[in-house]
């Protein structure tokens, strides 16, 4: 196909042309010399200025360029390395970067079972990690010890580190860890998605419902009345 023919097809692509530009750095100069004025002035700052909090651009940064842990479990950890290739490329997400150290990590995803064995390895490297950071159990044996109901293998990773996101399945494809990470990043972006929990009016009831406590304290059922008055339940 002919290159003006493409270009017929897609006409948002065409190059601005160049004396667009040059208006457009003339209007720019004119507003640091304080010159211009009036709906000029207004038109230019609506189409050029994005006002908002430092807090907000700090965790849209944080959230765009999450650095995940380099580090594999077991048979999930397959689905977990193909996030990287071509086909899944985490990129789009900015969370290709995969770390080696932890101390340079700031997500980690358990991909695949823990066994008791491990499970203080795996503690000492979340620890390692700095602050801020997030945790992704990844499929039903890390979330929950999945087939493995043995002594060997501890069930659920949140009996010895906090999870924020769990993404089920045995293996989970990426495209469903693609969709935990997008929850982590909600989650740093300060908007969580409570998914079920808002569905079945379930939100806070965790904290004290594996604890082992039969009724939960004064300060647990002030923390759940604000966190469901946060989400709006
Ligand atoms: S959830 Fe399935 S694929 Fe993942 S570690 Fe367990 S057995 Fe393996």
């Amino acid at each position: 196909m002919r290159r003006e023919k493409l270009r017929e097809l897609s006409p948002l692509d065409e190059p601005a042309a160049p004396q667009d530009l040059r208006a457009r750095q003339l209007r720019a100069r004119d507003l640091l010399r304080g010159d211009l004025e009036g709906p000029e002035l207004e038109r230019h700052v609506e189409e050029s200025v994005l006002a908002t909090t430092l807090r907000r651009a700090l965790s849209w940064g944080r959230a765009n360029s999450v650095f995940p842990a380099t580090f594999g479990l077991a048979c999930c950890a397959i689905e977990m390395i193909s996030l990287v290739t071509p086909r899944y490329d985490i990129a789009r997400f900015g969370a290709e970067n995969m770390r080696a150290s932890p101390r340079q990590a700031d997500l980690l995803i358990l991909s695949g079972r823990v066994s008791i064995k491990m499970a203080p390895v795996v503690r000492r490297i979340y620890d390692q990690m700095l602050e801020p950071k997030w945790a992704i159990a990844m499929g039903a044996c890390s979330s929950s010890g999945g087939m493995f109901a043995n002594y060997a293998v501890v069930q659920g990773a949140d009996k010895f580190m906090p999870i924020d996101v769990h993404v089920p399945g045995c293996p989970p494809r990426p495209e469903a860890l693609i969709y935990g990470i997008n929850k982590v990043q909600r989650m740093i972006q300060g908007n969580p998605d409570p998914g079920w929990r808002r569905r079945y009016n379930a939100i806070g009831t965790e904290e004290w419902a594996r604890g082992g406590v039969a009724e939960p304290t004064e300060a647990e059922l002030a923390a759940y009345a604000a966190a469901r008055e946060r989400l709006g339940a």
